[in-house]
């Protein structure tokens, strides 16, 4: 249990946030992580309308914990998105991916809570011009969408935090107890973590994609593609075709006529390891196993308050948890 302006804002026990993944997060992990005492999100960018409303009845059906959906603000199809959001009313939206004017205020109407994703304290301010509860901020380190700037988590949360007065959420790079530590250390309130969820058996990604996130090593993933839309993913062939087009100074045209359509539901979803689009962040060189959500959720909070416990404690220095 814990007691910060994150956890009041959401009613969570513990501060740590499931990310909204396309292809990996549905209602199941969500639910998991929900129940397990931090914030699961339904990832909306991958689903149609149908689906989304589908997914956000069959978590309701499995908990009444809080729950958020997190819906990237180039979605195609967004005011159906919108309205199924309001009719099932969603208590918490994460934004991404758009300026976060065009729909805060309109979902705070409806006395839903707005948070908002940004990479850089430009945009964190925008957020709060806009009127957000909450960002958070996504350093280069991140799976998915990405900032151009590559500005780090180390750099990024101590930057937006000085930049902004609502609360900051870390996230990018994430996926260990003593990281979770250092982002609070950093000004945080509460992280945001992505790909360590995605190894999971309720995430709904294809094994053979979590199974390469448990195999990657440091360097594996590279961020790609900032000509078009900046996305980390994982190098396979894929990745190679995109190294190659972009060594020849490919322009967004080119970029977009290789990435095709439906490529990222055709590598996460679908496990075509090679042509398909891996999103998934550094911290994957951390992840070793498989584990069910709950129990990511209760490391996590373990680890981060044993290395919080160890460095305030005389005899720090002995790094022994
Ligand atoms: P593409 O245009 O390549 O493909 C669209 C995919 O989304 C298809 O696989 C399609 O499924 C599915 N889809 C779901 N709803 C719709 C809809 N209303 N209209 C059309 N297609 C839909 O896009 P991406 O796969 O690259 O991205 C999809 C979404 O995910 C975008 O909104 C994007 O912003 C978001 N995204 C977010 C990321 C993040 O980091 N948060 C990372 C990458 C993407 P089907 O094949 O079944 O038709």
């Amino acid at each position: 249990m814990m007691n910060n302006r994150i956890t009041s804002l959401f009613g969570i026990e513990v501060p740590i946030i499931q990310a909204g993944m396309i292809w990996a997060s549905g209602w199941r992990l969500a639910s998991a992580v929900s129940q397990a005492g931090g914030l699961g999100i339904i990832g909306a960018g991958s689903m149609y309308p149908a689906i989304l409303k589908e997914h956000i009845e069959k978590y309701k059906a499995s908990t009444s914990k809080p729950f958020a959906v997190n819906l990237p603000l180039l979605y195609p199809d967004i005011d159906a998105h919108i309205q199924t959001i309001v009719d099932l009313q969603v208590p918490i939206v994460f934004t991404s991916a758009g300026h976060p004017k065009t729909w805060t205020a309109p979902l705070q109407q409806h006395g839903i809570k707005v948070v908002h994703v940004v990479s850089s304290s430009k945009f964190a301010l925008k957020a709060q011009d806009a009127g957000c509860d909450a960002v958070v901020a996504e350093g280069f380190e991140a799976g998915g969408h990405n900032g151009r700037e590559e500005t780090t988590t180390m750099v990024l949360i101590p930057a937006v935090r000085a930049a902004v007065q609502i609360p900051v959420i870390a996230a990018g790079g994430i996926g260990t107890g003593a990281q979770m530590a250092a982002a609070f250390c950093l000004g945080a309130e509460a992280v945001q973590v992505g790909s360590r969820f995605v190894a999971t058996p309720e995430a709904s990604s294809h094994l053979a994609f979590k199974q390469a996130i448990i195999a990657a090593k440091e360097g594996d993933t590279m961020l790609m593609m900032k000509e078009l839309t900046p996305v980390r993913l994982l190098k396979n062939k894929f990745y190679e075709a995109v190294a190659a087009a972009e060594a020849r100074g490919a322009g967004k045209e080119e970029l977009a006529a290789l990435l095709g359509r439906g490529r990222a539901k055709k590598g996460m979803y679908e496990g075509h390891m090679d042509e398909g689009e891996l999103e998934i962040g550094q911290v994957s060189a951390l992840i070793q196993e498989m584990k069910p959500a709950a129990d990511i959720v209760k490391e996590l909070w373990h680890d981060c308050q044993a290395t919080l416990r160890q460095w305030a404690n005389p005899g720090w220095a002995s790094n022994t948890l």
